[in-house]
């Protein structure tokens, strides 16, 4: 799970970074307006957390400019206590949560797993490919109708070369996908990951694009 961070308080940001990383998502963080319009409009996230208050572009204009773009990214947004006004505008601009500071990062927690759950709901679509079959809701795999446990990085790995199957996927991209730009890969972690991801499933199920990276078999 791959979130963008938007928040130019280095306390709180690095709290929030630490907890949601322990919690297993693949965590960015930029500090400005500016930037993270340019991520989220370039780059691929499953979630964002965004601070109103932003130097360079305010969180408003960030959410309004992404959403005028057709993004439909589940955005939780970070307001100033009593700041009601921004709140109401911020969820008229398309955010899909909100949270007053300060606030729990339990609480942030929780309402992150929601927003997660809302969206899958909404693209609860089965990706069946051959004997696999991936459910997007619940992140259940299986193989030949048994399950198959993952762990959260191979699940992901999976989920992206399957949807859909038969697209040449490069190594940096998946890498990215993977880790982010903080998270310091292993040069081979991709490398384990897809090792691990044939040996449970079949070997000839993912196809190595020498130089270039890896892609599923097209025709199961
Ligand atoms: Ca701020």
């Amino acid at each position: 799970m791959r979130l963008l961070l938007i928040e130019d308080d280095t306390a709180l940001g690095e709290g929030i970074h630490q907890v949601l990383t322990r919690d297993g998502y693949t965590v960015d963080w930029l500090k400005d307006g500016a930037s993270a319009l340019h991520a989220l409009l370039s780059e691929s996230f499953d979630l964002a957390v965004l601070d109103l208050g932003l130097p360079r572009l305010d969180g408003l204009q960030v959410l309004t400019r992404l959403r005028d773009s057709g993004s439909t990214l589940p955005v939780l947004i970070l307001t100033a206590r009593d700041a009601t006004e921004d709140r109401i505008a911020g969820l008229d601009a398309g955010a899909d949560d909100y949270l007053v500071k300060p606030f729990d990062l339990a609480e942030l927690k929780a309402r992150l797993r929601a927003l997660m759950r809302r969206s899958a709901g909404r693209a609860q679509v089965l990706i069946e490919h051959g004997r696999i079959t991936l459910n997007p809701g619940s992140q259940r795999v299986t193989l030949d109708g048994e399950p198959v446990s993952l762990t959260p990085k191979e699940y992901q790995l999976l989920h992206e070369l399957l949807s859909p199957a038969g697209r040449v996927m490069t190594r940096e991209r998946l890498v990215q996908l993977l880790y982010g730009w903080n998270e310091e890969a292993e040069s081979n972690t991709l490398e384990v990951h897809i090792h691990n991801l044939r040996k449970k499933f079949y070997s000839s199920l993912i196809r190595t694009i020498r130089g270039v990276g890896y892609m599923a078999e097209q025709q199961p």
